[in-house]
């Protein structure tokens, strides 16, 4: 019989890491040598092994987020059974991610507003860019009714996915044998699933190297050096809301510990700094939220998918910090009406888009689009974005965590002695 050998989740931990430094140090090493311009270095390691196993390994994480999406919030939801629940479990998450998202964009621009990274720069806007429409918030909102649920799935429409799946978990509940039955099968499933996800989890020391290897190998540190003020005013923000924010959040919200919540979570945020995409996390962040910090999946199963979709709040720092530095850059004097209007569209935009990578540079021409700013102020600032994208996707993952954890907690569904059981025995 085929058998996994267990390994403990410290172990695997500390091993994900390894690969994401050797692969940062090994990249970096081809970038300094200029070995990318060597055709052997090139086609066997860049664009060879490094690709092809960052590649294999994305995918693998990528097919396990529709089926688990679903199989997992058919079970969460009829586990819970209770319409009134659903509802309020909902309002909470969708006010908590808004709130946080909000919260993460004005901490943006005070701090780009105190900081002036465009300043000095004095560039002029004569370029004529095409437009980009934020599309209505009427039709995001008719939108996350699929046609087909089929058709959703094929296309992982993350919303129609949930609002599908919260529908057959619903009507399984009041179903009566028939929707028992079919809830077995389901939890059947989930658990096969999750047994999958532990698959790839093991494989993704090497699938990590590999992804950072290469960005590494593309892209040194060279790009930072004209942009360095906009860089680190971005990556100084994420800190802070990841080191402030919420854990401020945790403390006076749910009374949980944030230093057990980082420590439990930061292999989640090692996965969506080397994928750059919340999507593709969700099997791994799921697979923590519930075993490693006692969410309940009734209420992860939920919290997850929802906020890889919506919550962005690593997105919505990069945007106000990057509209404050357009506009300095270009000498655009923007008034505080147009400030809230940031703050209004960026949060309000991140609804409608996924979590996958470089959607925030979309979102970002929507927020231009509406205050004004040149688009090709974007331009600018694409040199720096793919790193930048890294490290604001583990502040959005961090923060779907987060909101998970204390909706949770508000509702009586977070096991603590999960939350701060000791994970060097345990084993995956
Ligand atoms: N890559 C980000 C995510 O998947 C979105 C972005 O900021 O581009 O969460």
């Amino acid at each position: 019989m085929f058998k996994l050998k267990k390994v403990s989740y410290h172990n695997l931990t500390v091993q994900i890491f390894i690969g994401l430094i050797a692969g940062a140090a090994i990249g970096l090493f081809f970038n300094i040598l200029n070995l990318d311009e060597v055709v052997f270095f090139q086609s066997v390691f860049i664009d060879g092994i490094f690709h092809a196993g960052g590649q294999i390994f994305l995918r693998a994480l990528q097919l396990l987020v529709v089926p688990i999406v679903l199989v997992s919030l058919v079970c969460g939801t009829a586990g819970l059974g209770d319409l009134k629940k659903l509802g309020r479990i909902g309002g909470k998450t969708v006010g908590l991610y808004l709130l946080t998202t909000a919260a993460a964009i004005t901490m943006a621009l005070s701090v780009a507003w105190l900081v002036s990274p465009g300043k000095g720069f004095e560039l002029e806007s004569e370029a004529e860019f095409e437009a980009v429409e934020a599309p209505p918030i009427v039709e995001t909102f008719i939108n996350i009714i699929p046609r087909n649920p089929i058709e959703a799935m094929a296309e992982g429409e993350m919303l129609q996915i949930i609002l599908f799946a919260i529908l057959l978990g619903l009507a399984m509940t009041v179903a009566g044998k028939p929707g028992e039955r079919l809830l077995s099968l389901f939890q059947d499933v989930n658990d096969v699933v999750m047994k999958l996800v532990n698959m790839v989890i093991r494989i993704s020391p090497l699938g990590v190297f590999c992804l950072i290897a290469k960005v590494f190998s593309d892209q040194g540190f060279d790009a930072i050096m004209p942009l360095a003020k906009y860089f680190f005013t971005i990556l100084l923000v994420l800190i802070l809301h990841l080191t402030v924010t919420f854990p401020l959040l945790l403390k006076f919200l749910a009374k949980l510990n944030p230093i057990t919540f980082i420590k439990k979570f930061n292999e989640v945020m090692f996965f969506a700094f080397s994928t750059a995409s919340s999507n593709a996390t969700i099997p791994i962040t799921l697979e923590a939220v519930q075993n490693k910090l006692g969410v309940n999946k009734s209420v992860g199963s939920f919290t997850v998918p929802l906020g890889a979709t919506i919550n962005m709040d690593g997105t919505a720092i990069m945007q106000g910090v990057a509209t404050v530095f357009v506009a300095q850059a270009y000498g655009i004097d923007l008034a505080f009406s147009q400030y809230m209007t940031v703050i209004l569209t960026a949060t309000l935009a991140s609804i409608g888009t996924a979590g996958v990578p470089g959607v925030g540079l979309i979102m970002l021409a929507m927020v231009f689009q509406q205050v004004g700013l040149p688009l090709e102020g974007i331009g600018i600032i694409l040199a720096v974005d793919r790193l930048l994208d890294m490290v604001r996707t583990a502040v959005n993952v961090a923060g779907d965590g987060t909101v998970s954890c204390i909706v949770a907690k508000s509702e009586g569904q977070l096991d603590e002695k999960i939350f701060y059981r000791d994970e060097s025995e345990l084993k995956l």
